[in-house]
């Protein structure tokens, strides 16, 4: 665990450097029931215990001044032995005040997306790159529309986070809803209309294991540009594609 911490602490303070110049089995919201509910499988207890260990870590950490703000942690929400980890860029208001991302507007859209592709938010694993709500007015976070993308120095102090969730869950397929997930994921700085659609091999920061990444659009784009949903079902077919080809 010491090892962990001390690799997740180098990755958090390269990452800044470098930016300077995410079998069924959902995970419950608390660590005492994620303990419980994987009791019931053996083979996956050690996972969803220590995605429940790293949950309570996350609902206390304080490592960027989004924790002071924020109402409460969003961790992620899905099965510990998913094939594909969906990866956006941080909470909004409706996330913040339950807790559980993609849970607005966004977020059933993105529930349907899975729907028509066979799986749902218990079978794959959905996350973001923060944890806490990035908000224009910090001091208002009743007030809707108070969004804003998490700078380079909360995504680098957050990013141990999704790589540890990776790590873990250990899915073959990452694909990341938007530009800022994909940029900060990728560590390259792309616009979304570029790469949405292709392909890339993404290394893993703490395993070094290579997982393919797919970039797509966010769903909220799609709410506020529905003719992006074309490209998104042709990505989505190529993702189904992809994990009948890993079967
Ligand atoms: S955004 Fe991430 S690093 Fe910042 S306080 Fe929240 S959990 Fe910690």
């Amino acid at each position: 665990m010491k090892r962990v911490d001390s690799e997740l602490k180098e990755l958090s303070t390269g990452l800044l450097d470098r930016l300077a110049s995410t079998e069924e089995w959902e995970i419950p919201p608390f660590p005492a029931s994620a303990a419980a509910a994987a009791g019931k499988d053996a083979q996956i207890l050690p996972a969803a215990l220590q995605l429940g260990r790293l949950q309570a870590e996350v609902e206390g950490c304080r490592k960027c001044p989004l924790g002071e703000q924020r109402l409460r942690a969003v961790f992620g929400v899905g099965s510990a032995r998913a094939r594909v980890m969906f990866v956006g860029e941080g909470p909004g208001f409706q996330e913040d005040h339950e807790g559980e991302p993609f849970v607005g507007k966004a977020g059933q859209l993105l529930d349907r997306i899975l729907q028509s592709i066979g799986l749902s938010r218990r079978t794959v694993y959905i996350a973001n790159i923060v944890k806490c709500h990035p908000m224009t007015d910090p001091s208002n976070p009743e007030l809707r529309g108070n969004d804003r993308p998490p700078t380079p120095q909360e995504a680098a102090a957050c990013l141990p986070y999704i790589e540890e969730q990776m790590r873990l869950i250990s899915p073959r397929v990452v694909v990341t809803l938007g530009s800022v997930a994909t940029k900060i994921l990728l560590g390259e700085d792309v616009g979304i209309t570029r790469v949405r659609g292709v392909w890339r091999q993404y290394r893993t920061r703490l395993d070094e294991r290579t997982i393919q990444l797919l970039p797509t659009y966010h769903p909220a784009a799609l709410l506020r540009n529905p003719e992006l949903k074309r490209d998104v079902w042709t990505d989505m077919k190529n993702l189904r594609k992809e994990l009948e080809s890993l079967e």
